[in-house]
């Protein structure tokens, strides 16, 4: 897939990009020519996209930390100066039990991570996008920004408060030229996904291939998607291709119908 028109030179922050979705998107990035800067809370993850991707240049930076995002974006703005897209991945998964057991403690650290992380660094991100003359955010929400999610109250309300995000910014920021746009991925094959998977078998107490073949009934493709499905469709839209395109919450999912 070319997906990666115009991007060559482009400067892109990828939030959480050091692992999982993060990691296909900045690798995505980088095979296109574009300049890369990561930021993430886990160490060994960036130490390991060093050793992999010595160009990109990074953070340790915990996104729901106003002090940490305002000392990212000051190394930002003394290196490039200005930014051509910011992808906001970092989240988290919250906890997974019913909405009796959920403890306020989590319920507030869900919504940091996953929704006042964005507004963290959207806010600084913008400024540095109206001096290139414009630029692409794309918000990384979830199936679970546009349906319930049983057992994941707080995960499912931070991603649909990044649709409530992405519509505001969008009419905001579009005579800058800045498009913002939100990705909704569905089942994401890997790690975390078969970590959450095997806490809610437990939660429903079924094993966890019943759980997994539920969960793909619902999914008219009756498939799972990649990171690099999700990757090739940011890159989409950060590049001319898609300079069209704001506002929107697009889907990743395989037509994900119903969550369980
Ligand atoms: P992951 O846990 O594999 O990777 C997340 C990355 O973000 C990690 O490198 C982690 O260290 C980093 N991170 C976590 N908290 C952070 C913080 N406070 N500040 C900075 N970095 C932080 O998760 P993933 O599956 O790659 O998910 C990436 C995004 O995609 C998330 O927003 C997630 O909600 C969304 N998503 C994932 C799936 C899925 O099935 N995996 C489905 C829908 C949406």
């Amino acid at each position: 897939m070319n997906n990666g028109i115009g991007l060559q030179g482009r400067r892109v922050l990828v939030t959480g990009g050091a692992h999982g979705i993060g990691l296909a998107i900045t690798e995505a990035f980088v095979a296109a020519g574009a300049a890369v800067h990561v930021c993430d809370i886990d160490t060994d993850w960036l130490t390991a996209l060093k050793v992999k991707l010595p160009a990109v240049h990074q953070s340790v930076a915990d996104v729901s930390d106003e002090k940490q995002v305002d000392a990212l974006f000051a190394e930002l703005a003394s290196r490039w100066g200005t930014l051509d897209a910011l992808v906001n991945n970092a989240g988290i998964s919250g906890p997974t039990c019913a909405i009796e057991d959920t403890m306020l403690v989590d319920w507030h650290k869900t919504l940091a991570v996953n929704l006042t992380g964005h507004f963290l660094c959207t806010r600084r991100a913008v400024p540095m996008l109206k001096a290139a003359g414009g630029g692409s955010i794309v918000n990384m929400s979830s199936a679970a920004g546009r349906m319930g999610f049983p057992l994941r109250s707080a995960y499912s309300a931070s991603k649909f408060g990044i649709a409530g995000l992405t519509a505001t910014w969008a009419i905001e920021l579009g005579p800058a030229g800045i498009r913002v746009n939100s990705i909704l991925p569905g089942m994401v094959a890997g790690e975390r996904q078969e970590r959450m998977m095997a806490i809610k078998a437990r939660s429903y107490g079924i094993a966890q291939e019943e759980l997994r073949q539920r969960m793909l009934s619902k999914v008219s493709m009756r498939r799972m998607v990649s990171a690099q499905d999700i990757a090739n469709q940011v890159l989409f839209i950060c590049s001319d291709a898609g300079a069209a395109i704001s506002g929107q919450s697009l889907s990743v999912c395989g037509n994900l119908e119903h969550l369980s």
